[in-house]
């Protein structure tokens, strides 16, 4: 059964750190804090249109959930808390920063009902959290989803590709070591660039130099299929697209099908493995659903090996795995 979310913004409030990439207000789209009011209505318009409630979760996401004022928080909890259990939503998600958890946030998170905690690891490589003012190292998040772990809450964490001062080595290690972590989830966040960030002012400054296009998606591509064979589900591939972000982005890795590029790429790189000079045509087996994720954006991959003097086709199979490709 598919997993959903009733998503609620936080934006920003109470956060005293200021990462190089975040202009949370631009990322939320609202500068204004939810009332526990507008939670409460929120998820009474939200109980009443979901099909099946128990397979969703009320996420606070935008800020740092458990760096916010404790009063409002727990409000905001409190509220979420009406709308859990039989007949209604299966639990609460919140986001949040490796340094803004300790027992006794996960004993409130507990009583409360939340049932995944997602951390803002974004790098595990200590001098690219310095670089971005992240203010915490990567043994917090070590420690941090531990502690999580120990609880019993799904956990999630957050990784940016194309920080300020990271490298192809960095980007490496940071993958290696989720992959160590293990958690239950990942989002892979290409860095979008965002007007009135310190980013923003490095790369005006032509400090900050980002990888090109092509490195970031052939990386997270990588990220992509390395989590998924590991049972790590990535349940975002890039930013998601909001006209926000459209209008402030003035640099970095966004695209509105960001994941698609990348699982395109997957696909061509698995063909590529099979492909032979001397065999001109193909018929390859790819997985049922993953028909149009082989043929690549507008059959960017069927173009790209007719180029090359090779015609590929292919037929569905539902016990190929994602990702995977099978000729004969
Ligand atoms: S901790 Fe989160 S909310 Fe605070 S500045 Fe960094 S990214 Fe933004």
């Amino acid at each position: 059964m598919r997993h959903s979310n009733i998503s609620i913004f936080v934006p920003h409030v109470g956060c005293p750190n200021k990462c190089s990439f975040c202009n949370q207000h631009t990322i939320s789209g609202s500068q204004k804090a939810p009332s526990a009011q507008e939670v409460r209505s929120i998820c009474t318009q939200a109980l009443g249109e979901i099909k099946n409630p128990e397979n969703a979760e009320i996420a606070f996401f935008g800020g740092s959930f458990t760096a916010i004022p404790r009063g409002y928080m727990l409000e905001l909890l409190g509220t979420a808390h009406e709308f859990i259990g039989e007949g209604k939503f299966h639990g609460i998600r919140i986001s949040t920063r490796p340094d803004c958890i300790d027992i006794e946030i996960l004993e409130i998170l507990k009583k409360y009902g939340v049932t995944s905690i997602e951390l803002g690891a974004q790098s595990m490589n200590d001098e690219v959290l310095r670089l971005n003012d992240r203010g915490h190292t990567a043994r917090d998040i070590f420690n941090a989803s531990l502690l999580i772990r120990e609880y019993g809450f799904e956990l999630g964490l957050q990784m940016m590709i194309g920080l300020y001062g990271s490298t192809p080595e960095t980007e490496n290690e940071t993958m290696q070591k989720i992959l160590e972590i293990k958690p239950d989830t990942v989002r892979i966040y290409p860095v979008v660039i965002l007007e009135h960030t310190r980013l923003a002012e490095l790369l005006k400054s032509g400090e900050y130099k980002p990888f090109d296009f092509d490195y970031v998606v052939e990386f997270s591509a990588e990220c992509l299929m390395t989590f998924e064979k590991n049972n790590i589900k990535v349940i975002k591939c890039g930013l998601h697209a909001s006209e926000f972000v459209e209008n402030d982005k003035i640099g970095g890795f966004y695209h509105p099908a960001f994941r698609e590029l990348c699982e395109s790429i997957i696909y061509r790189n698995k063909i590529s493995e099979i492909i032979r000079p001397d065999i001109r045509q193909y018929t390859l087996k790819v997985n049922d659903k993953c028909i149009s994720k082989a043929l690549g954006q507008k059959k960017s991959n069927v173009e790209f090996f007719r180029k090359k003097g090779t015609e590929i086709k292919f037929i569905p199979d539902k016990d190929i795995p994602a990702y995977e490709v099978f000729w004969r």
